[in-house]
């Protein structure tokens, strides 16, 4: 097999064995690079106690990240390496975090800590793979399994069945039987869990591999940290166009999803509104303004989860659009890029085209050729330069103020007309044409 550990990280090893400590690579790394994946980075573990590990790297820029659970970082070249003494957890008290660590001096001990088999390896060029819990095997088998008794490591910590998860989702392994069962029956213990947690491995969860595979799978969990997806889930539309429930059709869509994560955070949340938007007639079941009520449950469930502003903007937003009105025109993509910028234009692109792909099979095609044209005329304009905004108008509210309009609201109401007759094509950004059309609007 062929194990590539980075440069810095073999330095590390290096120094500690040189000491007459013992040290590997440890957890996620040795994971992907037995599957083959580029690792995220390399943690270290290592038999040196925190105080030991710093007097090995003297000289060095070293952060005292977590001594009192052993973690020390060291800067190697300007990557910050994470050494962490070997250990174990003491007692959990409330399903979260040890109440105190125990250093210990055997390397299988700190892997029996561990919360899945495929997580639980640790590689050093000289001592090969360590895998006492069958890490290997899994990998092979494509099986997320908890180390030892599943029950017991998930009341330890709660987030663990999240991870578990996340770790299906994002390396599209299924969850051992055992694991799964104990999963369901547990769930509730991610109430004790912290938001940031959460969403740190939510969001993970959303944009991996499998995501639509595990959330379908365990819808349960996802309720549990999202009870805003409870009425969707079997929501029947009642609709000629939707062949799935509501959830369904979410999920359906998410894995159908291109994109970034707010990207597929908005696929996701892009319909849970339309359970309560719901009425019937004749022609069948209707969803009126479920973009807003989505909009609004999104909010409520990012901020409760302590979102960063910037995604809960960006999602909030992109669910609020996903079926607004856009002809495939260079007026109406001209317009929507002005309020939204290029860059969510294309997100939401990406919104529409994955929410279209989980539609009645008639529909599909036309809809996403329609996405294509949409986005061709993004290119289009891009490529034109930068858009005619308020800013680049070749008049300002001073010029505006010569014509003789006193300061105030007037003077904001004419640069928009103005700024509507270039968007349109109607006139060229030029001083003299907007001054004589600015005239005209006041003379009116
Ligand atoms: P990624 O590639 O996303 O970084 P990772 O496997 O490195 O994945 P981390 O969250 O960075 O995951 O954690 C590093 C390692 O620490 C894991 O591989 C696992 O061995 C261990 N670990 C992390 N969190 C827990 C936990 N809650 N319970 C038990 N072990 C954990
Ligand atoms: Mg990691």
């Amino acid at each position: 097999m062929n194990m590539k550990i980075s440069p810095a990280a073999e330095r590390v090893i290096g120094v500690l064995r040189g000491a007459g400590y013992e040290a590997f690579c440890v957890g996620g790394c040795v994971r992907d690079m037995i599957m083959g994946r580029e690792p995220n980075d390399f943690d270290i573990t290592t038999s040196a106690r925190p105080e030991q590990t710093k007097a090995c790297f003297h000289g060095f820029h070293v952060i005292e990240t977590g001594l009192k659970h052993g973690t020390v970082t060291v800067v190697i070249d300007g990557e910050p390496m994470e050494i962490t003494t070997y250990r174990v957890d003491g007692e959990y008290l409330d399903n979260r975090r040890p109440s105190e660590v125990f250093f210990t001096s055997r390397l299988e001990d700190d892997l029996s800590r561990r919360d899945f088999t495929v997580n639980a390896m640790a590689y050093s060029r000289e001592s090969g793979v360590v895998d006492v819990f069958g890490g290997r095997e899994d990998i092979e088998r494509k099986i997320i399994r908890a180390v030892g008794e599943p029950d017991r490591r998930f009341c330890e910590d709660g987030l663990r069945i999240l991870r578990a998860l996340r770790f299906a989702s994002v390396l599209d392994f299924s969850i051992d039987r055992e694991t799964a069962e104990s999963i369901h029956r547990n769930r509730a213990l991610l109430r004790n869990i912290s938001a940031e947690r959460i969403l740190v491995e939510f969001v993970k969860l959303v944009c991996g591999k499998g995501a639509a595979r595990v959330m379908g799978e365990f819808v349960d969990v996802v309720c549990e940290i999202i009870p805003e997806f409870e009425p969707s889930v079997g929501f029947d539309q009642r609709n000629p166009y939707h062949i799935y429930d509501v959830y369904m059709h979410s999920l359906r869509a998410l894995e159908a999803a291109q994109g970034d994560k707010y990207v597929k955070l908005a696929v996701l949340f892009h319909d849970i509104g339309k359970p309560g938007s719901f009425s019937e007639d004749e022609r069948g079941g209707h969803f009126y303004g479920h973009h807003a009520l989505s909009a609004e449950l999104t909010e409520r469930a990012l901020r409760r989860l302590k979102s960063d502003g910037k995604t809960l903007h960006t999602v909030v937003k992109l669910v609020n659009a996903h079926d607004r009105g856009l002809p495939p025109t260079e007026k109406s993509v001209r317009r929507l890029i002005c309020s939204f910028g290029e860059e969510d234009t294309r997100r939401l692109i990406q919104v529409r085209r994955a929410d279209n792909s989980a539609l009645v099979e008639w529909l599909v095609e036309p809809r996403l050729a329609e996405l294509d044209e949409i986005e061709r005329i993004v290119d289009k304009i891009h490529a034109e330069g930068e858009l005619p905004s308020l800013k680049n108008l070749a008049v300002h509210g001073d010029d505006i103020i010569k014509l003789g309009v006193s300061p105030g609201k007037r003077i904001g109401e004419i640069l928009n007309k103005l700024l509507d007759d270039v968007l349109d094509g109607r006139a060229l950004n030029d001083k003299q044409t907007l001054l004589d059309r600015a005239k005209q609007y006041i003379e009116k």
